[in-house]
């Protein structure tokens, strides 16, 4: 039997629409790369989206075309974000921290016909612009935009196709191959905003000022860019600047309550939160995700600013939100002490999604907390494929993407990641963590970076090595770090040696570079004989 509701297409149009309407004069504040701070509302910027969507439109971009932006966090490009899908185009953001080449390799694969561009990636475009024959135009995020914009409409009729067209297009960074691209749809993100948006997962809601830190072209945002004037928080857009101070700045000025980034640029801010005795007067909570959150991280929010530490975890191909680690009612009874060990995970699944750990036969493990297996997913904010079929085939028979992570789930549900299933180290034959490692070794009051990658033993085929980048005027032992370690991890999984370097690099999205890493390390060999502790 058919229903009798509505037959509305969830197109994300609707969101700008809703928050124009009913939350129109709550601001948008963002910060160019001059440091220069403008305000702007939901009802202005839906106005001004619409203006972007006729340009658009007089440049003879139509439904399913691919318009890209690059550049950070700022309000122009809320803009440009709205208008490209409003009007069934694909918004394609690159990220202008990957390699030229790479950049250059989407931008052909994607067919982008616009780039949509901040003014610093000037140089960088330049560069490109020769080997992108598809690209007819580039307009530069300032005066440049406003003025494309400035002969155009503010009315424009929006949405009128199906829930199911392309909205956005996201490439994955590549450390293996080429980059991949997950082309979401109104429907998947419209869902994912719906999804993330309850109180155990991002949580927001009209009272929260929340500071966007996760740039627009990463994983898409983490859904932000649909979820805050879903509820009419007020959004913060920080540009480029990510150092402790600038956050800090915003944070204070704009009594931001709400935040969201990788661990990276928390550890900045800590940092300058120490060196000058700075307060975090206003903010309340934070989700980390991209990488595993440090405990040292967690417990300094918690004890000296009275911030709720809420891990997150995903990736592009998952929207990217999947897992959040909330309490249950039953954690929810334990002290802060009690909680950090779940704290310290990844979380639990979000409604709409099945989650499930397999051996390297596909063949299912069990949820015991102990067993590591690989994390497959299944949902309608999971991706099917990518875009023109690169990469083949890549669900399995139940349906469920293979996300290449390495985790456990315990049997209330916790999962946690303990590697990159291409970062695992593998030591006489038993699996060892190397994110665990190093966020224990991150508490080490000396290190500003800590990496642990495998190198070969001819007896137990790999054994782990941590590398330590100092903070600045620090000085550390090998022993320092052991001890540290000691007691604090299974002796097996102490790594064979410390070795101090200058640089631990990163990748586009601010996440440590493995793949880097092992290759500087080529040469190096183990101090042998060494005889793990078992
Ligand atoms: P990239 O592959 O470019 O880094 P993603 O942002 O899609 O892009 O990365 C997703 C990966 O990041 C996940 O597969 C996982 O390995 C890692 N990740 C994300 N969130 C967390 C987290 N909270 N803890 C540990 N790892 C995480």
């Amino acid at each position: 039997m058919q229903d009798l509701m509505q037959d509305i297409p969830l197109t994300l149009d609707r969101i700008i629409d809703h928050a124009a309407r009913w939350h129109g004069g709550r601001e948008i504040v963002s910060r160019d790369a001059e440091g220069r701070v403008s305000r702007t509302t939901y009802a202005e910027a839906h106005g001004r989206a619409k203006q972007v969507s006729n340009a658009l439109m007089a440049e003879g971009i139509a439904r399913g075309d691919c318009v890209a932006t690059m550049g950070w966090n700022g309000y122009r490009h809320f803009e440009a974000w709205y208008g490209t899908i409003g009007i069934g185009a694909v918004l394609h953001t690159l990220n202008p921290r990957l390699f030229p080449e790479q950049i250059v390799y989407i931008v052909n694969h994607a067919e982008d016909r616009l780039i949509l561009a901040d003014r610093a990636c000037k140089p960088l475009i330049d560069q490109l612009l020769p080997q992108c024959p598809t690209v007819e135009k580039v307009i530069y995020l300032d005066e440049a935009f406003d003025a494309w914009i400035a002969p155009h409409s503010a009315e424009c009729a929006w949405g009128g196709f199906g829930e199911r067209t392309a909205a956005g297009l996201c490439y994955t960074s590549g450390t293996t191959g080429n980059p991949k691209g997950v082309l979401y749809g109104h429907r998947s993100n419209y869902l994912h905003c719906m999804m993330t948006l309850q109180a155990d997962a991002l949580a927001l809601s009209a009272r929260d000022t929340v500071l966007l830190v996760v740039p627009m072209y990463h994983a898409n945002a983490w859904g932000v860019v649909y979820s805050a004037p879903a509820v009419g928080a007020k959004l913060v857009l920080p540009g480029q600047r990510m150092d402790g101070a600038s956050i800090h700045e915003l944070l204070e000025t704009e009594g931001v309550t709400y935040s969201a980034a990788v661990p990276t640029v928390w550890q900045m801010l800590l940092t300058h939160l120490k060196e000058t005795n700075g307060r975090l007067s206003t903010l309340q909570r934070v989700t980390i995700g991209g990488s595993a959150a440090p405990e040292s991280l967690i417990r300094t929010f918690h004890d000296d600013y009275g911030v709720d530490v809420v891990q997150g975890w995903g990736m592009t191909e998952t929207s990217p939100l999947a897992t959040v680690s909330v309490p249950d009612a039953e954690v929810a009874k334990l002290s802060f002490e009690e909680q950090v060990p779940y704290k310290l995970k990844q979380g639990r699944l979000l409604c709409g999604l099945d989650l499930k750990l397999a051996d390297d036969a596909g063949d299912p493990l069990p949820h015991d907390g102990r067993t590591f297996g690989r994390l497959m997913i299944k949902g309608p904010t999971i991706a099917a494929g990518y875009f023109k079929a690169e990469g083949g085939q890549v669900l399995d028979e139940e349906g469920f993407f293979d996300t290449g992570d390495v985790s456990t789930i315990d049997p209330d549900g916790y999962m946690q990641i303990t590697d990159r299933a291409k970062d695992v180290i593998k030591s006489g034959g038993e699996w060892i963590s190397s994110i665990e490692v190093e966020n224990i070794a991150i508490g080490h009051p000396a290190a500003e970076l800590c990496a642990v990658i495998g190198v070969a033993h001819p007896k137990w085929d790999e054994r782990p090595i941590l590398l330590v980048k100092l903070k600045p005027g620090q000085t550390a032992t090998r022993d320092d770090f052991l001890e540290f370690l000691d007691g604090k991890i299974a002796r097996w999984w102490t790594p064979d040696d410390v070795v101090f370097v200058d640089d631990i690099p990163l990748g586009a999205t601010g996440k440590i570079d493995k793949k880097l890493i092992r290759q500087r390390m080529q040469g190096y060999a183990l101090p042998f004989p060494v005889e793990p502790a078992r």
